[in-house]
């Protein structure tokens, strides 16, 4: 059932026993809104745990309570009054699935393509990250930011704006972003932290350009790190924008053999919908950032994805018949 924001408040201040949780792969909206939205439970006087089912990058170790985060172990049941999934649709979780399963869940997402079925949820694809919404839920609640819980909502914000760069920001974006610097947040810190790259990083960045391809006439470029290459390669973040920036292209997209017959792919978009490409996929996303899982060979994931962008490409140079 679709809840307003209010709803969701109500929904939290009902339960004793919260657990929150974000999707695998976790990037800083996920990990920052679990950290703030826990934080700000905690202040009122909740019974609650944050797990995210997956490893974290380095990068967002620094978050405040980055420690309470926790793993689901394998069997385990968990028990709850309810389970807040935030930042993707409930089958990107992993195993908190499993661990979770017969909580009453509440969703709260920005995605398009979260399609809400079966769960409360409160979905607002306008806003720029899961972190934008879950700051406007501590006015509901009356939570006052501390600077740890601002710093952890700041964190996804920038994560998920490209810094303020993408056709996300909006207003009440960087009004957000405003109070949470009034809140004690140090923009500068927060941007050193996450720009922050190893050595390896750049040498996997130098690595990874050399696969570049450019298709459709320009309009698409891709990075292909294959089997051999990701054994060297510690983190893909990133490498999208090395290719994203380049004049013409419409559509950005890296291809990543993570395993025999198991690919991830990233899309970065300008005009297509990419959120539409992943979503036929078994994926999902925004309009202009998305990805998906693609269960086959490297080269046929290749074809796969390089044709799926083809026809999104020439959809779009067709002028529509209605
Ligand atoms: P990224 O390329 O940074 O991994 O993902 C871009 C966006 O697409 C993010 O908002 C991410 O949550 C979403 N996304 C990436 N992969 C998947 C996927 O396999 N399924 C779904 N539903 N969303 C995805
Ligand atoms: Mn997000």
């Amino acid at each position: 059932m679709q809840l307003d924001l209010k709803d969701a408040a109500k929904k939290l201040r009902a339960a004793k026993k919260i657990i929150v949780t974000a999707h695998v792969i976790p990037d800083g909206d996920a990990v920052g809104s679990s950290l703030a939205l826990y934080r700000m439970l905690r202040t009122l006087k909740k019974d609650v745990r944050v797990f995210i089912d997956d490893t974290i990058k380095t990068t967002l170790s620094t978050l405040p309570d980055f420690d309470r985060i926790e793993r689901p172990t394998d069997g385990e049941k968990l028990d709850a009054d309810l389970l807040v999934i935030l930042d993707t649709q409930p089958d990107r979780i992993g195993g908190m699935r499993q661990a979770a399963e017969g909580i009453p869940i509440l969703n709260i997402d920005h995605h398009v393509t979260n399609s809400g079925e079966g769960v409360d949820i409160y979905l607002a694809p306008e806003a720029a990250a899961t972190c934008e919404i879950i700051y406007e839920l501590s006015k509901i609640l009356r939570v006052k930011l501390d600077k740890e819980t601002a710093t952890c909502l700041y964190t996804g914000i920038v994560t998920d704006t490209g810094f303020f760069n993408y056709a996300n920001t909006r207003p009440s974006t960087l009004r957000a972003a405003a109070k949470l610097i009034e809140a004690g947040v140090e923009p500068h810190k927060i941007s050193e932290q996450m720009e922050k790259k190893s050595l390896a990083d750049v040498q996997g960045e130098i690595d990874a350009l050399q696969t570049m391809k450019i298709f459709f006439e320009g309009k698409a470029a891709g990075l292909f790190i294959d089997e051999e290459l990701s054994k060297r390669i510690e983190s893909t973040e990133g490498f999208i924008d090395l290719i994203r920036i380049i004049d013409g292209v419409e559509v950005a997209f890296l291809l990543h053999c993570k395993a025999e017959n198991y690919c991830r792919v990233s899309m970065r978009s300008k005009t297509v919908d990419v959120s539409k490409i992943a979503h036929k996929l078994g994926g999902g996303g925004h309009i202009r950032a998305a990805g998906c899982s693609i269960n086959a060979p490297f080269d046929e994931a290749k074809m796969i994805i390089t044709h799926a962008i083809g026809e999104a490409l020439n959809d779009q140079a067709q002028p529509s018949e209605s």
